[in-house]
């Protein structure tokens, strides 16, 4: 083995101010009462989810909330809900954590303050993500979902945008070149979160200094896929992780540097692992 290999690790690397606020809710919802349910995993990390439910934090299905009774405490993750499912859990009179991110609140509340204020509300993002789901329902009846710059829906000539927070600024831009064929008034609410940003940016620059690239992350997060999906279109080798038990010690055979990020649902401690391990077969932080 190489004894020289470098371990640098992304300053950006793991929980995000709302992932990190989220999980933490759980927790302390956790050692308050015995059994607590979330709307969904709590984050796209397949170990956090098994230790919270170790700690009695449950994921149910929306479909399942029928199920719950009076004075149950259910969480709402970072990405918020829809407000007919929010109307829901107030119905049943559950007892409601909000961990919705911060960030993903200001941008439903500017869909609904466009609404009123009569604009055409636009939202840029995906439509099968929850957090978009949950903005279009703050959004009003004709409101539009764009996801590039090919806008096939019709627009009134007063439109206002909201921005999925882990969409792009160069998509945005776009979209909004767009618009102005159209619109004759235009409000944009830039609600991007610069926390993904910056760690894209990070892990560019990270992966251009390495030979090979460590993302860790749960394979079912959209966050950690897309940083796997930027190094390897950086050309650098790069491998997409859950835990320390997948490294091959064949893969950091003669290579001198490896860079080590992760999605915003990874906790330090699998990081922290992934890094001993790491160093552990022959590497230096
Ligand atoms: S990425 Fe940004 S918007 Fe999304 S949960 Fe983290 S801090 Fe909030």
């Amino acid at each position: 083995m190489n004894n020289y290999l470098d371990i640098k690790v992304a300053k950006r690397a793991g929980f995000c101010f709302g992932v990190k606020r989220a999980v933490e809710m759980a927790f302390n919802c956790a050692n308050e009462r015995s059994i607590v349910y979330s709307l969904g995993p709590i984050i796209h990390n397949p170990q956090v989810v098994e230790k919270l439910m170790s700690h009695g934090v449950y994921p149910i299905d929306e479909i399942d909330i029928n199920k719950l009774k009076e004075g149950d405490t259910i969480i709402i993750r970072t990405h918020g809900i829809s407000l007919k499912i929010f109307k829901e859990l107030e119905k049943k009179k559950l007892n409601i954590i909000d961990a919705t991110c911060p960030f993903v609140k200001k941008a439903q509340e500017y869909a609904s303050l466009l609404r009123e204020k009569g604009y055409q509300v636009m939202i840029v993002g995906d439509k099968d993500h929850p957090e978009v789901k949950g903005l279009m329902s703050y959004a009003g009846e004709n409101a539009v979902l764009v996801k590039s710059e090919k806008i096939k829906v019709k627009l009134t000539k007063k439109v206002g945008i909201v921005v999925q927070t882990t969409q792009t600024k160069d998509l945005l831009k776009q979209i909004v070149n767009k618009t102005l064929d159209n619109a004759k008034e235009l409000v944009i609410y830039n609600t991007i979160c610069d926390s993904t940003y910056l760690r894209l940016k990070e892990t560019v620059s990270l992966a251009n200094r390495v030979d090979k690239m460590f993302v860790v992350g749960g394979k079912n997060s959209a966050n950690t896929t897309q940083l796997t999906k930027l190094c390897i279109s950086k050309k650098i080798p790069t491998y997409h992780i859950e835990t320390s038990k997948e490294i091959n010690k064949n893969w950091l055979k003669n290579i001198k540097s490896v860079g080590i990020t992760a999605g915003a649902s990874t906790p330090d401690w699998i990081i922290d692992e992934v890094k001993n391990c790491i160093k552990d077969i022959g590497g230096k932080v």
